[in-house]
């Protein structure tokens, strides 16, 4: 993370009104009763995410609910840096979900959010078990696209997980939970409230090592592995076997997958953060991989690549997203894949 010039405006609340500074996004004219609020979409770690109808044009948003208070709280440097060179940043980008603007109550922080609709990325992984390469690479180039970018921006994204990746209406990935507000929550949740959510720890992470952007590329090796194998890398029903697997087995691929692939898992999911693919020249790394040899990475960004699998929602605000909300653990499909 940049260190934060001083006199940069911080969470701390100000003496004055106990307000959090939330940077260009803030919109001091909205309040909560802009909006009807229709249904929860999404639970985490400090709040909520509800699908909302602006009342003055009817649009959708997803906007997102976090109390003050615990945010507040929570006071480790590193924690609100990040945070700060979340919120202070205009970060914008193609992959990345859209925040509209921001405001708050003295009890609470709304993050209006674009509504995404094409379901978490995995709801549609669990219903064909694994992806073929092509679709893999097509997710996985997209998601390497916004990590890249963040990078770019001095943001590492750090807990890229599968309920964060979701696909708008037409197929395209949108990466949600970039850090707003959260960091520092989930260093304590890993240990306590880890059971049956497999999340794609680097060894760094669970090691509780200082960790650099390298962190990133492991949790993309993990997302393009469970899009192949349709299970997590070093995946066990036991959470204490599975760290045990991500510290010291070596990496399993079954067979079937190219040559390129295996490479590419291989420098992904490589213990050693300082020897992983992506440690020294970053997202140029993984962009010039073989793997990634058929993506024209400019018309990526574009989004002029036709997407490999469409949602089949109708429009930006159809569809049925909540029923698309993928069912961990693994369990399930566990039982159908057999050991
Ligand atoms: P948390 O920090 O609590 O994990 P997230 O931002 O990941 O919060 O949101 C929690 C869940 O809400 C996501 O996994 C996703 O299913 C849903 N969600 C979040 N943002 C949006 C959005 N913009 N559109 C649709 N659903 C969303
Ligand atoms: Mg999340």
């Amino acid at each position: 993370m940049e260190p934060i010039p001083a006199g940069t405006p911080s969470l701390q609340p100000s003496r004055a009104n106990g307000n959090i500074n939330l940077g260009p996004s803030a919109n001091p004219n909205a309040r909560p009763t802009d909006f009807d609020f229709l249904k929860v979409i999404g639970k985490g770690s400090y709040g909520k995410v509800l699908l909302a109808k602006s009342k003055s044009d009817g649009t959708f948003y997803a906007v997102k609910v976090l109390q003050k208070k615990p945010i507040l709280k929570k006071k480790e440097q590193s924690h609100i840096m990040a945070e700060r060179s979340v919120l202070l940043k205009n970060v914008r980008h193609p992959f990345l979900v859209g925040l509209r603007y921001s405001f708050q109550t003295p009890e609470k922080l709304y993050f209006v959010l674009d509504y995404v609709n094409g379901g978490e990325l995995f709801f549609h992984l669990q219903r064909e078990r694994r992806f073929l390469e092509p679709r893999a690479r097509f997710y996985a180039a997209e998601v390497a696209s916004a990590i890249g970018y963040l990078h770019s921006l001095n943001i590492i994204y750090r807990d890229l997980k599968p309920e964060n990746i979701l696909l708008d209406c037409q197929g395209h990935v949108v990466l949600t939970d970039f850090g707003l507000c959260k960091e520092g929550v989930e260093a304590e949740e890993t240990t306590s409230t880890f059971c049956g959510t497999p999340e794609y720890l680097a060894p760094e992470v669970l090691r509780k090592e200082p960790y650099d952007r390298a962190v990133d590329w492991w949790c993309l090796g993990a997302v393009l592995y469970e899009m192949l194998q349709g299970l997590p890398p070093f995946y066990s029903q036991d959470v204490s076997q599975m760290y045990e697997n991500i510290l010291h087995q070596p990496l399993q691929i079954p067979g079937g997958r190219t040559v390129a692939a295996c490479d590419l898992l291989q420098g992904l999911l490589h213990k050693d953060q300082r020897q992983r693919l992506g440690s020294k020249t970053d997202f140029l790394e993984i962009k010039s991989h073989v793997f990634f040899s058929p993506i024209n990475w400019d018309d990526l960004y574009h989004k002029r690549l036709i997407p490999p699998f469409n949602p089949n929602v109708i429009g930006k605000t159809g569809g049925l997203r909540g029923s698309m909300i993928c069912l961990r653990p693994h369990s399930k499909l566990e039982a159908e894949l057999g050991p």
